[in-house]
């Protein structure tokens, strides 16, 4: 990672990046031709002209010669540590879709085949993350949310969830080694699997939630698993499973009644003491009973916590619109929607697979959707997240392609930056904010969505940094 010198008086920028196209995604949508950088932030969006005066003697010049750079990516969901494990394989990419679906070890990283945990030391929890950030800068990834780490993994089948690996970020982000922003969820329970309403509550009266510099490292809030997934049959529905079972809550009690009390009883527990909910919630009734919860934590003490929902593959139209009031925000994944659909078809029928993930309802009730690839579930390649979710929202009359293509760009930044309360300082490139860009071959609104995997990823920013810079090809 290059280095400048910030304490210098110097007023020009440090990076000035030209003759292209720059989408800032503000609420105007305002483009430009150029962008200024300076002291970490941005100094200035507008033409070639514009940024001129910014141009010093120690600026480097990028000529972007027709080149789109869009804001730095925010992979919502995105567990890094397994997928620095991982890597190259994922949970889809290693067992092939296709037959039916593959064993989705997000589901229950328990079932694994592996015996042995993915990292025990010290040292390999630090080059899991290290090599997921090296991985994630290659795709113009500038921030990502880690979802769920907690000591109810210290035991973990993977090693890669444990309080252990939180230690390994803060040690990390010390030494100023990370190359994205990190948001923290905390896990008091396990991943996939049961807690109970006690160990919530204690773990999160406990919680540390103070770190260094939290633009860079933030425990943001808890994550709370309250159901499994559909096709495994877990997701807690008003539909009927094969079996005629309708999948159950996992949170710890006696019987529905407690369980459904107890997860009420956690969201409010966490949103009185100040911590954003993230629910992985899937089956329509356990999201009907987590937006209810919102609503009674909400008017028990109405704050800006961007409580939301995680997965959400069954949520109907009715939660929709109550989560727009609630300023509840839906983080969702795409590739998940298109590789799973079939799958859940067969469990729950096809009219109930069709109605799944209605990314379009949500977005006419106004629920903020983050897209998200779930890695390693999925790899953590937002372009085909976006073709993926165009795929699923199904063709769009060729005037409305711009933006269909704006509002899928937006479910990679702005979008996750409210998730994460930061949309005052990141996710648009507007003068002041935070300087995460990302450069891409080509102009994605000259694009299909389809054919944007295709569009390379040719320089990655993070803080004015340089983070990752591709090759041309003849010095590969
Ligand atoms: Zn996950």
């Amino acid at each position: 990672m290059q280095r400048s010198n910030r304490d210098s008086p110097d007023p020009s920028a440090e990076l000035v990046l030209r003759g292209g196209t720059v989408l800032t995604l503000d609420e105007e949508d305002t483009r430009g031709t150029a962008i200024a950088v300076r002291h970490g932030r941005i100094l200035r969006v507008g033409s070639d002209a514009d940024v001129q005066s910014a141009i010093g003697r120690r600026t480097r010049v990028v000529e972007l010669g027709g080149r789109a750079v869009i804001p730095g990516i925010n992979d919502s969901h995105l567990h890094a540590a397994w997928l620095g494990a991982m890597w190259p394989n994922t949970v889809f990419g290693e067992t092939g879709a296709g037959d039916g679906g593959p064993a989705r070890s997000d589901a229950d990283p328990h079932d694994t085949s592996a015996s042995a945990p993915l990292v025990t030391t010290h040292q390999e929890r630090r080059d899991a993350i290290l090599r997921a950030g090296e991985l994630i800068a290659s795709l113009g990834i500038t921030s990502y949310t880690e979802p769920g780490i907690g000591p109810g993994e210290d035991g973990g089948a993977t090693g890669c969830f444990s309080q252990s690996v939180f230690e390994a970020y803060v040690e990390l982000e010390s030494e100023r080694a990370l190359t994205a922003r990190v948001n923290v969820l905390a896990l008091f329970g396990v991943l996939d699997g049961p807690s109970t309403l006690h160990g919530f509550t204690s773990g999160l009266r406990a919680l540390e939630r103070d770190t260094t510099r939290p633009t860079w490292l933030r425990v943001a809030g808890v994550k709370i698993f309250a159901d499994g997934i559909p096709p495994l049959r877990q997701a807690w529905t008003t539909h009927s499973y094969p079996d005629g079972s309708t999948g159950d809550l996992l949170i710890a009690g006696l019987d529905r009644q407690e369980r459904e009390d107890n997860l009420h009883r956690m969201i409010l527990e966490a949103n009185r003491l100040g911590y954003q909910v993230g629910v992985h919630a899937t089956g329509d009734r356990t999201i009907d009973a987590t937006v209810a919860a919102v609503a009674d934590a909400l008017a028990e003490s109405r704050r800006e916590l961007r409580h939301y929902v995680i997965h959400g593959d069954l949520v109907t139209p009715q939660a929709l619109e109550r989560m727009a009031e609630l300023g509840m925000g839906w983080n969702v994944q795409p590739g998940i929607a298109v590789k799973t659909a079939a799958w859940l078809g067969s469990v729950l029928g096809e009219s109930v697979a069709a109605a799944a993930w209605p990314l379009e309802a949500a977005a006419r009730a106004g629920v903020s959707v983050s897209l998200s690839s779930d890695a390693p579930i999925l790899a953590p390649d937002w372009r085909v997240g976006i073709a993926d979710a165009d795929a699923w929202m199904g063709p769009v009359p060729a005037g409305a392609r711009e933006q269909r293509m704006l509002a899928l760009l937006r479910g990679y930044t702005t979008a996750p930056a409210r998730q994460d309360g930061a949309e005052p300082w990141k996710g648009s490139l507007e003068p002041r904010k935070a300087a995460d860009l990302c450069v891409l071959e080509a102009d994605p609104l000259n694009l299909t969505p389809a054919e944007l995997p295709e569009v390379a990823i040719d320089l990655t920013v993070v803080d004015g940094e340089i983070v990752y810079e591709r090759q041309p090809a003849s010095q590969r």
